[in-house]
């Protein structure tokens, strides 16, 4: 990729964990990098394959660090997953849950009907509350009921302020291990959120640059759908994993403060 790509940069599609914070710890200091990127002209968007939090909780969590942003700002793979449902059932579906209290909030507050059983759809998704009974109820609503099968994202892992977890990914390998099936997979590296906020704000897909700190999925959903990419090395990828990345991203910086002022130097 030519540097001069990067002078067409109008907008950041951020990840969050690894990128701006590692669970409640803030990496770098966020009010400062934000500023930052508010003088560089740049539209800030949010795209995570997080899907327990709502965007008015990610909202609440930003202003505790000294950042103002809105509701609207945010696609997560909850949001996207709404967005997914409406458009493969305009009738609305009933929908299993197989994930935390905010996402089944998001999807009753969108209209959906969340239930226990007799679903269209079984949803799998993190649940820190996972169980053998949710993993049999999954599993008699696919293979018994029919329902299909979406999940929010995959990822094996997430990282906390303690260390790396379980990821979402976790509960959707339960789930597709007893019923032979694979779900529609909505997160990244599925390019279904940068394009809806691309769509929203009237940005071509090289006007965006997608930045996360892991590569087969920030990275790769930025390049499936013809982004530019920026790599930071404060969560998933270290030093000793770049040389292995095929393609390459276009910035590779250690945190986000450093890739914003690499972005402000070329499009000087
Ligand atoms: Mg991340």
């Amino acid at each position: 990729m030519e540097q001069s790509a990067l002078k067409k940069v109008k907008a950041l599609f951020l990840d969050m964990d690894g990128v701006l914070w590692a669970d409640k710890k803030e990496i770098g200091n966020l009010h400062e990098v934000f500023e930052s990127i508010r003088e560089a002209g740049l539209t800030v968007l949010f795209g995570s394959n997080n899907a327990t939090k709502t965007p008015e909780e990610y909202c609440e969590k930003l202003a505790s660090f000294g950042v103002s942003v809105q509701p609207e700002q945010f696609f997560t793979s909850g949001i996207a997953t709404v967005y997914q449902l409406h458009k493969d059932f305009p009738h609305g579906p009933k929908i299993y849950v197989f994930g935390s209290p905010s996402l089944k909030k998001l999807l009753r507050d969108n209209g959906f009907e969340v239930v226990e059983e007799n679903a269209d759809v079984v949803l799998a998704s993190l649940d820190r509350e996972i169980s053998y009974e949710k993993i049999s109820r999954a599993m008699i609503e696919i293979c018994e009921h029919g329902a299909k099968f979406y999940a929010t994202n995959t990822d094996s892992t997430f990282v906390t302020e303690n260390g790396w977890r379980p990821g979402g990914g976790v509960m959707v390998n339960c789930v597709e291990t007893c019923t032979g099936v694979k779900p529609f997979v909505i997160g990244k590296p599925n390019t279904v959120m940068i394009e809806m906020a691309c769509k929203a704000n009237g940005l071509n897909p090289d006007e965006i640059m997608a930045v996360g700190d892991r590569y087969e999925t920030d990275i790769a959903g930025g390049i499936n759908f013809g982004a530019r990419t920026g790599l930071v090395l404060s969560g998933y990828e270290t030093p000793e994993t770049v040389p292995h990345l095929d393609p390459q991203p276009d910035l590779i910086c250690k945190d986000l403060a450093e890739l914003v002022n690499a972005l402000k130097e070329l499009q000087k």
